[in-house]
């Protein structure tokens, strides 16, 4: 079984935790083909994450010029939407994660989606996510984004969940971290981007091929 012994909530990750996950490598790198056009040099983006890469790109770009910074940003973020809603397009969550999650919500644990993805392309994907999700807070909706613990605790407050009596799932190292942040449980998934040794070391406690059977494990 799987601390806490009483659960308030169980947060998840969504792109290769709940759905297959979107090609990051690739979709990251046609943000930096963007900011290298712009003229932005690489070690102002060289080791960060896609939203953060445009974030860095954006302040360099705004200290030089404003009207070119704003072009940037406004081409740069709409191409990761146009990049997340193809992708939407053809995914569907996967097979029995609409069980497993019933299976919480009967045991009354309250259930959150805490992702990096849009908020649009969560509803394309999951069109039905009312019936089994609780909260969701996607990028659009947090200021502060994974592995920010703060995006996690606007879910668990939405929720009105402990954080030390709850649960982060997720694939991502970022998932890990910011979980272990809050004194969360967290349970590494195999069904996205990191191996069992990459998750462990971001915090996991435990790793899972899937989370399929969470309902089980947990009490
Ligand atoms: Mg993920």
């Amino acid at each position: 079984m799987i601390e806490p012994s009483s659960t308030d909530a169980v947060l998840f990750d969504f792109d290769g935790t709940l759905a297959p996950n979107l090609d990051l490598a690739d979709m990251r790198q046609q943000i930096v083909n963007l900011t290298v056009k712009a003229g932005v040099p690489s070690n102002i983006y060289e080791s960060l994450y896609i939203v953060e890469v445009i974030e860095a790109g954006y302040e360099w770009l705004e200290a030089r010029d404003a009207d070119q910074a704003a072009h940037y940003q406004a081409q740069a973020n709409q191409k990761i939407i146009d990049i997340e809603m193809a992708a939407a397009e053809a995914t569907e969550v996967f097979p029995g994660v609409k069980a497993m999650l019933t299976g919480l919500r009967q045991r009354r644990i309250k259930i959150g989606i805490v992702t990096r993805n849009c908020r649009a392309a969560i509803e394309a994907i999951f069109p039905d996510r009312k019936k089994f999700v609780d909260a969701l807070h996607a990028r659009d909706d947090v200021t502060h984004l994974k592995p920010d613990p703060r995006h996690l605790l606007d879910n668990l407050q939405a929720l009105g969940a402990r954080p030390e009596h709850s649960i982060m799932v997720g694939d991502g190292a970022l998932d890990m971290q910011a979980g272990t942040a809050l004194n969360m449980h967290c349970i590494g998934v195999l069904t996205g981007s990191n191996d069992t040794t990459a998750l462990r070391q971001a915090g996991a406690v435990r790793v899972l091929e899937d989370c399929l059977s969470l309902h089980n494990l947990v009490i």
